[in-house]
């Protein structure tokens, strides 16, 4: 932690006992996960082979879902819409289509407006117009064991950083959240309960998969005071200017395009008084606990990636892209100039990950 953390008052001694209470529960879930995930295994060539069918999929919704709920497809510019249009109407005539196709939403990056630059897909460099799509196909590919998997790699831990997340959120009842990139809903379930029905939360990802399992996972919990958006974090497109009171994006901006776009606009959403959370793996402070951590991540990550999600390659990508994402003073100084104030960090697991958190004025 650092001097942000350690700092803390007796209040947040009392948050973090309440942590390692939950971690304690977690655990006993993880556990239950774990032996359901036995029964799993040892039908994984049934389970490959049948993967796309047995979704349920946003138009095998029930009758009945609560009002508000509508996974929007953006319709910033005309192309995309149409696109989109005709993604939505394929989606309807064959399942197959909606979790094949590579999300191209609002994809900023084409070889027209970027030429031939380049950026990093992990340790792969490619060209800015193509990364969208790997990506997308990262998560189509993991977005049915995405939640077993994090609690997997991370021993649970990871919902432990999102609750200390959480807890710097201010979050009050009424107020409007928008948790970018949040793929299953971890973040947008504890908001829901915690703006109540005067309030609003939308549960918005570039990826329609991980959309999906988010809003069957909302739905089935009661949620009903939650939209569920496709957007890309760097356009926002279907968001007004100054409509947010809080905005989160968990361990979301690394696999971002073009992350100084992204926190542009994510100013340009909030409104004046609101503020942003950045959670996000990091750069860890301490040197022996940073070598025994590439050695999992390059090792563990991507063979339990293969037996549990038969995807060793995407976990592979996760273990780059964290090794490649900007330290905490470097995203702080991106913040920043996207126009946020009173920026600061908390590291989480000697900076393994961090909570990044700024102002708009
Ligand atoms: N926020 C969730 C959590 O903390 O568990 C999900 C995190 S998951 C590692 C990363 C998510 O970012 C995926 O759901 C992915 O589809 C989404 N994503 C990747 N690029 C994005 C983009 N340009 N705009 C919006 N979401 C994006």
């Amino acid at each position: 932690m650092t001097d942000h953390v350690n700092n803390k008052t007796t209040t947040n001694g009392h948050i973090q006992d309440k942590l390692v209470q939950d971690s304690i529960t977690n655990n006993q879930d993880i556990t239950a996960q774990v032996k359901a995930l036995q029964n799993t295994t040892a039908n994984a060539h049934n389970v490959n082979s049948i993967d796309n069918n047995d979704f349920t999929h946003v138009e095998d919704l029930p009758i009945g879902t609560p009002q508000g709920q509508q996974t929007t497809m953006s319709n910033a510019n005309t192309q995309s819409s149409t696109t989109n249009n005709a993604a939505q109407a394929n989606a309807q005539t064959t399942k197959q289509t909606l979790f094949n196709q590579r999300d191209d939403i609002n994809n900023p990056h084409t070889s027209d407006t970027d030429g031939n630059e380049e950026t990093h897909f992990g340790y792969k460099t490619v060209n800015k117009a193509e990364k969208q799509a790997r990506v997308a196909d990262v998560f189509t590919s993991v977005a049915k064991k995405y939640d077993i998997m994090n609690d997997l790699m991370s021993f649970g831990i990871h919902r432990l950083w999102k609750r200390y997340a959480i807890s710097l959120s201010g979050v009050r009842a009424g107020q409007h959240v928008l948790d970018i990139a949040g793929g299953t809903g971890d973040l947008a379930k504890v908001f829901s309960r915690e703006v109540g029905r005067n309030g609003k939360v939308v549960l918005s990802d570039i990826n329609a998969a991980m959309l999906e399992v988010g809003r069957e996972r909302l739905i089935n919990a009661g949620c009903n005071n939650v939209d569920f958006v496709l957007a890309n974090a760097e356009t926002l497109a279907p968001f007004d200017d100054n409509s947010f009171d809080l905005l989160t994006i968990s361990f979301g901006l690394r696999n971002v395009t073009d992350k100084d776009a992204a926190l542009k606009s994510m100013y340009r959403v909030l409104k004046p008084g609101g503020r942003l959370l950045v959670l996000e793996f990091s750069k860890p402070i301490f040197e022996p606990l940073s070598k025994a951590y590439d050695l999992y991540s390059f090792t563990a990550l991507p063979i339990m990636g293969k037996l549990i999600a038969n995807d060793a390659e995407s976990y592979q990508y996760l273990a780059e892209s964290i090794r490649m994402h900007p330290d905490q003073q470097t995203l702080k100084q991106m913040m920043q100039q996207a126009g946020f104030e009173n920026c600061d960090y908390h590291n989480l697991t000697a900076g393994i990950v961090a909570v990044h958190r700024g102002f708009k004025a």
